[in-house]
């Protein structure tokens, strides 16, 4: 790939629409959409002023030279460093049918620009510093976003507030960096303004910074990527009329036949600010029916993984072994576990007491939609940090963010007690650097060009 080659793209989705935008970015876009664009005021865009929408027609040109003309739209020059990219970019405008703007794309390509590749627009964007690579996935985060806290939390580290706090961090290491090179430097003069214990201070401060950022991922876990969640209990105790009421709509077929639900179904739900990705399951028990088989061996690779475990009784009659087993089951499993004793809207039976290792025990009625808040605040409770703010605070949103923070942790605990323990110097700096480079690592100052080409891939074409 080249640098500042000028590509282009349809930047709307694919389809029928009002309008369709088009951009294109490089060294050669505004020469390119000269090419393609004549403005009515019969100024060159090269003449036109920046970020000026100007009306205009828009032409085809065929090998023999013959101008067609496609369609009329409005062309908009932001000239470098002031546009997305950071280079000179022209975005057209015009109307949204299929063909027009499959045109107009063509005419542009033949005009010089060629084909971008999918997030091209938005690496040039990072490659030119306009986005750092933290700020780049909140805005894929952004497009992705499929509830409100979601958007509010990408929307809030696409204006740099995890970059920032990294960034403060990182100015932090760096001047105890230097400080510990000076005295590498200079060891005889005393030109060192920061004693050993003094460097050790620093860098245990900054290892709480970095720890305290790394402990807001279990919110932006929640809310970005979404708590894996496993419904689980014997047949018909209502596990998918829970998950319908989760979700909001009849995604799982309710029915009174037991084990109906053969497959997993993977909903998204929105529980306040938490995401849930369900899995509804086939339940656990043994079964001589091979499709429910294969339904019962995936339901218990998902309740291994899941996160948040939510164990569905019914309320209204006692244990069954069906259910004691299930509880057994879950003795030993991880992570957060909920009972959820159901159809209290009948005379209530089960005593909470069987649930005492559950961090929480809700009665509710999933049929008459009762209960169901309780099992929401609990379930937020569990995953959400309430003193923090998603649309001011910087939060870790994604595991690749996260790990650098960990990394970073570790180095810095590894510094601090080669400080302490008074290792040579050069051990201490490395030791330090290597701290560095991770948390650099989190916002593209020191990240490999596979890192970079996996995120970016993940956009779409025209971003
Ligand atoms: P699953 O097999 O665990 O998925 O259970 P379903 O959600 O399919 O429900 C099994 C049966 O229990 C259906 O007839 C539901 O209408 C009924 N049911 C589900 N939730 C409740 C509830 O809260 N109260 C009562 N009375 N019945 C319920």
């Amino acid at each position: 790939m080249k640098l500042n080659d000028t590509i282009a793209a349809v930047s709307t989705p694919r389809g029928k629409g009002g309008i369709a935008v088009l951009r294109v970015s490089g060294d050669e876009a505004v020469a390119v959409a000269d090419r393609v664009f004549a403005a009515k005021n019969k100024k060159s865009l090269a003449e036109t002023e920046s970020s000026r929408a100007v009306y205009g027609d828009i032409y085809a040109c065929d090998a023999h030279g013959t101008r067609t003309r496609i369609d009329d739209g409005i062309a908009v020059v932001f000239r470098a460093p002031h546009s997305f990219t950071g280079e000179d970019t022209v975005e057209v405008s015009c109307h949204g049918g299929l063909l027009v703007t499959e045109e107009v794309l063509a005419a542009l390509l033949a005009a010089g620009a060629r084909p971008a590749e999918a997030g091209e627009f938005t690496r040039r964007a990072f490659l030119a510093g306009k986005l750092s690579l933290s700020e780049a996935e909140s805005l894929g985060a952004l497009l992705e976003a499929k509830t409100h806290a979601a958007l509010v939390l990408s929307r809030a580290g696409l204006d740099g507030r995890l970059s920032a706090a990294a960034g403060d961090i990182y100015h932090a290491l760096l001047t105890i960096a230097s400080a510990l090179y000076a005295a590498i430097d200079y060891p005889e003069e005393d030109l060192t303004e920061m004693s050993r214990e003094e460097a050790g201070e620093r860098v245990l401060a900054a290892l709480a910074r970095v720890r305290a950022l790394a402990d807001t991922y279990r919110s932006g876990h929640a809310v970005a990527e979404g708590i894996r969640t496993v419904i689980c209990g014997r047949p018909n105790v209502g596990k998918s009329s829970l998950f319908n009421r989760l979700v909001g709509r009849d995604a799982a077929i309710v029915t009174d036949v037991a084990g109906t639900t053969r497959d997993i179904l993977t909903e998204t739900a929105s529980v306040g600010a938490v995401t849930l990705r369900l899995l509804d399951t086939a339940g656990l028990r043994a079964s001589e029916d091979a499709v429910e088989r294969i339904g019962v061996a995936r339901a218990k690779e998902a309740l291994a993984e899941a996160e948040l475990v939510l164990a569905v009784f019914d309320g209204s009659a006692p244990l069954t072994d069906e259910d004691k087993e299930l509880l057994d089951a879950l003795a030993a499993k991880g992570g957060v576990k909920m009972a959820v004793l159901n159809k209290n809207d009948e005379k209530t039976v089960l005593d909470a007491k069987n649930f005492a290792d559950f961090s929480a025990v809700v009665s509710l009625s999933a049929k008459e939609n009762v209960g169901l808040d309780a099992l929401r605040d609990a379930i937020e409770g569990a995953f959400l940090d309430g003193s923090l703010s998603l649309s001011e605070d910087a939060v870790v949103a994604n595991a690749r963010q996260y790990a650098s923070l960990v990394a970073c942790a570790e180095a810095l605990a590894s510094t601090a007690t080669a400080l302490s323990d008074g290792l040579l110097m050069d051990i201490c700096c490395s030791e330090l650097e290597r701290a560095m480079a991770a948390l650099g690592g989190l916002d593209g100052r020191e990240v490999s060009e596979d890192i970079v080409g996996e995120i970016f891939s993940k956009f779409c074409v025209g971003k």
